[in-house]
């Protein structure tokens, strides 16, 4: 769908805030303060948006409370083409290409992108763990020390890089998590939120992930010490691709992005990379390759508006942005 289509899908305020609603309660309205399923619509010509009251806690909200897209005086349709643009670029786009796609300042356009990466982030954090063969693997941002003999680089707090746990299933998927460095404290945790127990873990020769491992249904590594890449059906070829993404991302969008905000970006790759279809399969040198598409723009708009609830961003005081749960999810 191009963009001509998309303005048509979605030719006024009305139709999207339709759409919204239909994303958002798909099963019925709820109340975003108490988690109430009795409400009423009550008449407020100012309100921009249907306004209800719920029964239980007798407070008022609209399809847009306590979503990023509640935060701005926006049109629901801007940030409809925001999110168009973010689904479709495979790199990920400046908040500068973003203010003149959509026609805002920068500014805006900068919280509009968080806002979305943000729902980005909700939607891997609803899905299930990883299952099946799932290959683990550490990256530091701005490339892995290369490996040298007798050489021991410096790794995790000691480098400037940030340090990103990615998990990524043979089936597509795809789980990545800022740590603060590879050591057990900072990876067990990731492993056990983002991978299933019934999972074959695949990674590097790392030591952490032979305790990590025990968990888990089984457990091969690959040495890169040794040039031993890839043997037979050990090796760690879709993580790898993953982290190529994640850096030419960096290296083209948000390379001077402060640490604090890279978790942000992460959750766009991962968003993207998870939203794809196998669409054929090639024979390269007797090894089968799977080709990968991106999936219907409606269907990725559909996923990212389903966890809008909750996620709402805040500025904190040391001038970052969280987003505070909802108390009944
Ligand atoms: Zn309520």
């Amino acid at each position: 769908m191009n963009i001509q289509e998309f303005r048509k899908q979605f030719p006024d305020e009305e139709t999207c805030h339709r759409y919204l609603e239909q994303m958002i309660w798909p099963t019925g309205r709820i109340c975003p303060h108490c988690g109430g399923i009795k409400s009423w619509s009550i008449l407020a010509e100012s309100k921009r948006f249907e306004l209800y009251e719920c029964a239980s806690c007798s407070k008022q909200f609209t399809v847009t409370t306590k979503t990023p897209l509640h935060s701005t005086k926006l049109p629901l349709r801007t940030w409809f083409m925001a999110m168009y643009f973010m689904i479709n670029s495979s790199k990920g786009i400046s908040s500068i290409f973003l203010a003149k796609w959509i026609g805002t300042s920068q500014k805006t356009a900068w919280k509009v992108g968080h806002a979305v990466r943000a729902l980005m982030a909700s939607q891997a954090d609803a899905m299930p763990g990883l299952a099946g063969i799932v290959e683990l693997d550490e990256k530091y941002l701005g490339g892995k020390p290369r490996y040298q003999k007798d050489v021991k680089h410096k790794r995790g707090k000691g480098t400037a890089k940030s340090c990103v746990f990615v998990a990524a299933s043979r089936d597509g998927h795809v789980r990545a998590s800022v740590v603060a460095n590879d050591s057990y404290s900072e990876l067990a945790p990731k492993v056990n939120r983002f991978v299933d127990t019934s999972a074959d873990l695949m990674t590097d020769q790392l030591s952490v992930y032979q305790m990590i491992a025990e968990d888990y249904a089984s457990h091969s590594s690959v040495n890169h010490g040794n040039k031993e890449y890839a043997n037979g059906d050990v090796h760690n070829n879709t993580a790898e691709s993953f982290n190529a993404i994640l850096e030419r991302a960096k290296q083209g969008v948000f390379h001077f992005l402060s640490k604090m905000h890279t978790q942000r970006y992460i959750s766009e790759v991962v968003f993207r990379w998870n939203h794809r279809y196998p669409a054929r399969e090639v024979s390269k040198n007797g090894t089968k390759k799977i080709i990968y598409k991106a999936k219907p723009i409606l269907e990725q708009l559909r996923s990212l508006l389903q966890y809008a609830v909750g996620t709402q961003l805040r500025r904190t005081h040391a001038g970052g942005i969280f987003t505070p749960r909802p108390a009944f999810r």
